[in-house]
């Protein structure tokens, strides 16, 4: 199953992307993610994303679709994928359409998760983060179990460095405004699928899943 997973920040993606890799047994592509990594490890590519992260910019479209070109010809995409955070541009999404031309695959699900702006922030400043598997938490709406330490490894929970207010606004504002040309490009394929994400995290899963079963034969 070739899933693509998008939504503004904080819109829930990363948290339903967690669910949904898991049940389809498929991997979990987010660009976000392989910046941060690459950061953390101090190689080329995270010096390149850093200095547009920490603004809440946009890392430049050459090197963003560079790595996901990678990304999806390595073997494990071979039963499906799911791409969480990209495209967020239409060059972006142009270029996917390419890459999957080339590798004989193609998109079965454009999903959109929708939710408002000062829902968003909420959901932004209240989010933490495991260290050592990603998983997302919030301090009021998903709280761990333990505070400070992740359910599933307990690991230690940290504030993203993007997700401070400044960097906030700023992000919500370039998103925004790439989102609207990028959900007319799917809209104008008919491709494109809406979701509520603002109900509570089981019942917006229920809805992604009850559209991923449709399509299971
Ligand atoms: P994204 O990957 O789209 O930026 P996340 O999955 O990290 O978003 O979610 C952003 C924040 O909102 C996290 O703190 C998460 O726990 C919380 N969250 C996710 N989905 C919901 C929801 N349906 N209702 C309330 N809070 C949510
Ligand atoms: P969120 O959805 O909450 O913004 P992500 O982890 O997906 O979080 O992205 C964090 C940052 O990584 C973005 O603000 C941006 O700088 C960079 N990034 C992630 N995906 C892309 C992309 N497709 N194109 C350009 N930059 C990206």
């Amino acid at each position: 199953m070739n899933i693509v997973l998008m939504g503004l920040p904080g819109a829930g993606k990363g948290t339903q992307a967690d669910k949904i890799v898991e049940k389809y047994a498929i991997p979990h592509i987010s660009t976000g993610d392989m910046f941060r990594a690459a950061i953390k490890d101090g190689t080329e590519l995270g010096l390149q994303a850093k200095s547009f992260m920490d603004q809440g910019a946009l890392v430049p479209d050459e090197v963003t679709i560079g790595i996901v070109r990678e990304r999806l010809a390595k073997p494990d995409c071979n039963t499906g994928f799911l791409l969480d955070g990209f495209p967020r541009t239409v060059p972006q999404a142009e270029a996917l359409d390419s890459i999957l031309t080339d590798l004989g695959k193609a998109i079965e699900h454009t999903l959109n998760i929708q939710v408002e702006k000062e829902e968003l922030i909420a959901r932004l400043s209240g989010r933490r983060i495991c260290k050592t598997c990603g998983t997302s938490y919030h301090l009021i709406f998903n709280p761990p179990t333990e505070e400070g330490k992740c359910d599933k490894d307990g690991g230690e929970l940290y504030t993203r460095a993007d997700d401070n207010p400044e960097t906030v606004a700023n992000r919500l504002e370039v998103n925004m405004n790439q989102a609207q040309p990028l959900l007319d490009f799917y809209e104008a394929k008919g491709v494109l699928t809406n979701i509520d994400g603002q109900q509570d995290i089981d019942k917006v899963f229920a809805d992604l899943d009850a559209l991923l079963q449709g399509s299971r034969s």
